[in-house]
């Protein structure tokens, strides 16, 4: 790409950004989409095994599925939806876990929800961890589970953006890939791949978005960043936001990494089953055995035990997985499992994390984020959700309101 011009650029080619392309291409609107990465979809990202099985390394699960809009395309890409209920609505396997205990610690998180269901907008914005019981034995379990959904820790976390949450119940998953659908999704229109953005100047008549491979210049942008790269000023904006990068810095992204394991013998499982690596501590991931029915592991590491071995490198979540497995199945079951697919989300240059969460205090953080600068200037991505952060279809939900508002702009002037 040389120098060029459009009327609208989309800054990221993730779930937001080509929602936006597509919202855009339908009226009629010229636009180009800039991603960083080699690829489309960002945070979605399908692969494939050496089985031909598709792993998704990012977004899984097609939450609040039955009115989830990417449901809908899947089925429209021709693609199969699996609506087998997801391992944390079953009882997990009774190994290092007997059901009396499961069904206490359902009950002290089912308790915890409801107290956290009862913040209302008029409540102090404190941590979730507040709203714990002290003297509560599961109160090390729930910390670890919150790092699977929020990617971080319930002290870290605002209990009024975790209230503002909503949720169907309904979860899916699509069988050729979450990441591929939204990859797929970004076929029609133009894309410039490895491209990384690095300025927005808005002092002129016309944007200039510095690149590095030219200068585009456009009426119009749809920044879709994760808010990590907002907060950093990686992409730098003349004359700057201060707001935007404070509204990015309560918004962190907490980390969430899965590791694919092959299995031997794996018929010896129930189909889509779990496994806590220890029910004691905050420090532990979650097994999902044979997902799909395949003979494979689906590891999740999240918070700061993420971001601990992240630090220490790729073979560490192996070792820990292992560690783990083992001390529930036996050392044997070592020699059953091997790595498959992995990927470090910390370190990803264009992500540095998995989903955002709010800070204690900042849950308003996502309308400020949201808001356009001059009506230029507009932003979307899954943190500038209120109600669906942090997934793939709060993201897609922002880039169609940011295509809105771009189209309703164009209308006006
Ligand atoms: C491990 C993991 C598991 C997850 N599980 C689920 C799940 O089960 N269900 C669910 O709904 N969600 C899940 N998510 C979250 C979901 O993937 C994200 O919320 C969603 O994909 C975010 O889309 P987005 O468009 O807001 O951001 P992104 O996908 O991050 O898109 C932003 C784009 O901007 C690009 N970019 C960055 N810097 C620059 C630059 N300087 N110039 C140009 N482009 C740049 C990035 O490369 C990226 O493509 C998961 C995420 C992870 C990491």
């Amino acid at each position: 790409m040389a120098d060029s011009d459009t009327e609208v650029v989309i800054v990221g080619g993730g779930a937001a950004g080509l929602a936006a392309a597509r919202r855009l291409h339908e009226a009629a609107i010229r636009c180009l989409v800039v991603e960083a990465r080699p690829r489309l979809g960002g945070r979605a990202w399908t692969v494939t095994d050496g089985s031909g099985h598709a792993l998704d390394l990012g977004c899984g699960w097609l939450h609040s599925a039955d009115r989830n809009p990417w449901s809908a395309i899947a089925q429209a890409q021709r693609r199969s939806i699996d609506k087998t209920p997801p391992p944390w609505e079953r009882p997990s396997l009774a190994v290092g876990f007997p059901l009396a205990e499961q069904l206490d610690f359902l009950k002290a998180q089912q308790a915890l929800d409801a107290r956290l269901d009862r913040v209302t907008e008029q409540s102090a914005d404190s941590a979730a961890a507040a709203f714990l019981d002290p003297a509560d034995r599961w109160n090390e379990l729930m910390n670890a589970v919150s790092t699977y959904y929020s990617g971080a820790e319930l002290d870290c976390v605002s209990a009024l953006d975790l209230a503002r949450y909503h949720d169907s119940g309904v979860n899916w998953r699509v069988v050729e890939g979450y990441g591929a659908t939204i990859s797929g999704y970004g076929a029609d229109f133009p894309v410039v791949l490895e491209c990384p953005v690095r300025r927005i100047d808005h002092s002129g008549r016309r944007l200039k978005v510095e690149t590095a491979k030219g200068v585009i210049t456009a009426d119009q942008a749809i920044v879709t960043l994760p808010t990590s790269v907002l907060a950093d000023d990686k992409v730098q904006f003349t004359p700057a936001l201060p707001e935007k990068a404070e509204a990015a810095t309560g918004l962190p992204l907490g980390l969430a990494d899965k590791l694919f394991l092959s299995l031997d013998g794996a018929d010896e499982f129930e189909r889509d089953s779990r496994l806590f690596g220890r029910t004691d501590r905050s420090k532990t991931a979650a097994y999902h055995l044979r997902p799909f029915g395949r003979p494979r592991i689906e590891t999740y590491f999240g918070g700061r035990l993420a971001w601990e071995l992240e630090a220490e490198g790729e073979q560490a979540f192996f070792d820990f997985a292992v560690s783990e497995l083992a001390g529930l199945l036996g050392s044997a079951f070592a020699r059953r499992v091997k790595p498959v697919q992995f990927h470090r989300w910390g370190a990803d240059p264009f992500s540095r994390g998995s989903y955002s969460y709010a800070l204690p205090g900042k849950a308003d953080c996502r309308e400020k984020l949201a808001a356009p600068v001059d009506n230029r200037l507009f932003f979307a991505g899954e943190a500038c959700s209120r109600n669906n952060f942090s997934t793939a279809h709060g993201a897609l939900e922002t880039g169609v309101a940011a295509a809105g508002q771009v189209i309703a702009e164009r209308k006006r002037s």
